[in-house]
């Protein structure tokens, strides 16, 4: 088992598989970044063998798969297949671009989808996103619950963004018959642009409440908080800004480049290449991790006002 200096144990590891998406959402993208360059990107050996370590040296049993968007990595489903059959609970975070092409795949293989959707409104889509692929996500989350998918919803709410629809939100999840998480929007792209979209748990709840009954259930996760509204619609909060879950984190991060990032908040990652190039090096990156870890920080309680040096599409969120 992994620990960090806190006595935090590590055991959920989420995998960036590439850096490119085919989204160019506001508030996750910096104009003008490049991406890394292809040789740099790890191989699915790479990945495997890496997994391979985290899974058998340090009993981690959770895995998320990230991006950029993870479905554009060519070849994702022999990867994710691959790591399915080693008895790891596997699951994706996608913009569900490309959902409706995997989606009985995804599906049947009992991988947990959580998409982002941020709107139901196809100007705000584009707005947000750059394109007006709307129709692509909501067919990707038609055809996947047809196929018995397990599927949540995650939405950054942005004020006067679609902080007006909430609601319409809550209503089109209690209709597919799925949790919807409100995630708050944290500051990675500058503090401006932060503070003017900014929207705490406490004004996304004072509003649900306004309009009806909401029970806590509990916490759905390391990271959300889970309540029932109107005993219908599953709600979850994940605020890292107002209630940060750093005492809980369990956490560890890998770029699409090979880098451990220890928190999101870090503007530190470690290369783990020169244990996978030029030759695999078991003994020595098991070593590695062991003491890096111990270097992960408290987390965003103390790290948030440092602005992270990496930017989520390139982290993974
Ligand atoms: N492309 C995939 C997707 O869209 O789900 C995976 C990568 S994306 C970076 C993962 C999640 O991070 C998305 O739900 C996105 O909305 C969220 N995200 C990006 N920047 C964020 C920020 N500053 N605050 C909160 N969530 C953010």
């Amino acid at each position: 088992m992994l620990f960090d200096g806190f006595g935090r144990k590590i055991d959920y590891l989420r995998i960036s598989v590439t850096d490119r998406c085919n989204l160019s959402c506001f508030y996750c993208r910096k104009n003008g970044i490049e991406g890394f360059p292809r040789n740099e990107i790890l191989t699915f050996e790479e990945i495997e063998f890496i997994v391979d370590i985290f899974k058998n040296e340090f009993e981690i049993k959770k895995l998320r798969l990230t991006g950029g968007e993870p479905l554009m990595r060519k070849g994702i489903d022999s990867l994710i297949c691959r790591l399915c059959s080693k008895g790891l609970s596997v699951n994706l975070t996608t913009n569900g671009i490309l959902l409706f092409k995997f989606a009985k795949f995804l599906a049947e293989q009992g991988i947990g989808v959580n998409l982002s959707l941020d709107t139901l409104n196809h100007n705000k889509f584009k707005f947000i996103t750059g394109f007006d692929f709307l129709d692509y996500v909501l067919d990707g989350l038609e055809q996947f619950l047809s196929n018995g998918g397990n599927l949540k919803i995650n939405t950054v709410v942005l004020k006067g963004v679609n902080d007006d629809e909430i609601f319409d939100l809550i209503d089109f999840a209690g209709k597919k018959g799925v949790e919807i998480r409100f995630i708050e929007f944290m500051p990675f792209v500058g503090k401006d642009v932060w503070s003017s979209y900014f929207v705490s748990e406490d004004e996304i709840k004072s509003r649900i409440e306004r309009k009806g009954n909401l029970v806590f259930l509990g916490n759905g996760s390391s990271t959300a908080r889970v309540y029932l509204f109107d005993n219908r619609v599953r709600i979850g909060f994940i605020s890292t800004v107002t209630r940060p879950f750093c005492d809980s984190c369990s956490r560890i991060r890998i770029t699409s480049d090979g880098k451990i990032v220890l928190c999101m908040f870090d503007d530190r990652g470690y290369s783990l290449k020169k244990f996978l190039r030029p030759e695999f090096d078991g003994d020595a990156l098991r070593k590695f991790i062991i003491d890096i870890v111990k270097k992960k920080p408290r987390g965003f309680v103390d790290l948030k006002d440092k602005m992270a040096k990496f930017e989520m599409i390139k982290l993974g969120g």
